[in-house]
C-alpha cells in the first residue's frame, strides 16, 4: 500500500495529509467538477526545479475558466503553494497535484459553490512501470472513444474527463496492455488515456492536433519545442488507426509517462519492436533538460 507524505498544502495552509479532508456534499465529488494539474519535480546538477510550472498552473486557470469556476487565488500563489509543499515535505517526491473544485454550497448542477483548493505531492517514479522508458510498452486502441468537442471540452484538465481515462486506462490493463490509445468522435486518432501521441514517418514527427479531442500537453509542447530547435520537422495532423501499425517509430508522452516508446499497438510490433533512433534521439533531448545537458532556452526549470 503507499505510504502517504506528511504535508499536503489545503487552502492557504500547510497540513498533515490526514487532516486534508472534505465534506462528502462537496459538489465536484458528484459531479466532476474540478480541475487539476500533474507537475514534476526533478534534481538537476544546478538543484531541485519543478518542470515548466508556471505554464501547468497557467492551464490549471484556463481550466477553471472553462468551467466559470471562480479561483480564490493567483497563478503566482499557487505556484508558490507548490514549492512550498514539496519543500514542506523535505523534497523526497518527484510529483505535484494541485487540484481545484467546487465544494459545499450547493446542490444544484449550477449552484455558485466556494472554490475549494489544494496541492499534495507524491513520489511517483515511473508512472507506466520499471524499465518501460527502455523497453517500451504494448498498446491497444481502446473500445471506448473520446468525447465529442461539443460535449466536453478536452482541452480543460477536468476531473470529470477522466471517467473517459479510466475506461480506455482499465480496459487496456484488463486485456493485458501497457496503455489503451483512444479514437475521437471522427474515428481518427485521438491519444492516450493520459498521454499523447508521436509516431515517426521517414525521420519527422507526426502528433495528432487538438481538434482531435485530446489535451495540449506541456509534454507534447516540449517535445515539438525540442524537436524544432534541433531541426527535426514536426507535423500536427489528422492521422487514421491504422498509421499506428504502419510508423517507423511510436512513443506516448505526458508529465507522468514522460516519454514512454511503443513497441507495438494490438498484437503488431511497431517497427523493430525496439524504441527507434528518433525516439531515442527525443529522449535525450529531454531527459538531457534535467541532466544539464539540454540548454533550457525557454526558462522551462523552474527553481525550487
Ligand atoms: N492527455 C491527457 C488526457 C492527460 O491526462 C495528460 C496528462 N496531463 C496528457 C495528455 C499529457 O499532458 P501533459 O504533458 O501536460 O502532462
Amino acid at each position: 500500500s503507499m505510504q502517504y507524505p506528511e504535508w499536503i498544502w489545503q487552502n492557504g495552509a500547510i497540513k498533515r495529509w490526514a487532516e486534508a479532508t472534505t465534506h462528502v456534499m462537496s459538489h465536484a465529488l458528484h459531479y466532476g467538477s474540478s480541475v487539476f494539474e500533474g507537475i514534476r519535480t526533478y534534481q538537476t546538477p544546478n538543484g531541485p526545479v519543478i518542470f515548466r510550472l508556471t505554464d501547468h498552473n497557467t492551464r490549471l486557470f484556463a481550466s477553471a475558466k472553462i468551467y466559470d469556476m471562480a479561483m480564490p487565488y493567483t497563478v503566482e500563489q499557487i505556484n508558490q503553494a507548490c514549492r512550498d509543499v514539496i519543500k514542506a515535505n523535505d523534497n523526497t517526491t518527484d510529483y505535484l497535484r494541485p487540484v481545484a473544485y467546487r465544494g459545499l454550497g450547493g446542490f444544484g448542477l449550477s449552484a455558485d459553490t466556494p472554490t475549494d483548493v489544494a496541492v499534495a505531492t507524491w513520489k511517483m517514479g515511473q508512472y507506466l512501470g520499471a524499465s518501460v522508458l527502455e523497453a517500451g510498452i504494448d498498446a491497444c486502441v481502446s473500445s471506448w472513444q473520446r468525447f465529442a468537442p461539443n460535449t466536453i471540452p478536452a482541452g480543460a484538465k477536468a476531473g470529470g474527463n477522466y471517467l473517459s481515462g479510466q475506461l480506455v486506462a482499465r480496459e487496456a490493463r484488463r486485456l493485458g496492455f501497457g496503455e489503451g490509445i483512444a479514437l475521437a468522435s471522427t474515428g481518427l486518432l485521438s491519444e492516450g488515456a493520459g498521454e499523447n501521441l508521436f509516431l515517426v514517418f521517414d525521420g519527422a514527427l507526426h502528433t495528432t492536433p487538438v481538434s482531435a479531442a485530446l489535451l495540449n500537453g506541456i509534454t507534447r509542447n516540449t517535445i515539438i519545442t525540442l524537436a524544432r530547435d534541433a531541426g527535426i520537422q514536426v507535423v500536427e495532423r489528422d492521422l487514421p488507426r491504422e498509421y499506428l501499425y504502419l510508423c517507423d517509430e511510436l512513443f506516448m508522452c505526458g508529465t507522468a509517462a514522460e516519454l514512454t516508446p511503443i513497441r507495438s499497438v494490438d498484437g503488431r510490433q511497431v517497427g523493430t519492436g525496439k524504441p527507434g533512433p528518433l525516439t531515442r534521439r527525443m529522449q535525450e533531448l529531454f531527459f538531457g533538460l534535467f541532466e544539464g545537458k539540454t540548454p533550457d532556452k525557454y526558462g522551462w526549470l523552474e527553481p525550487l
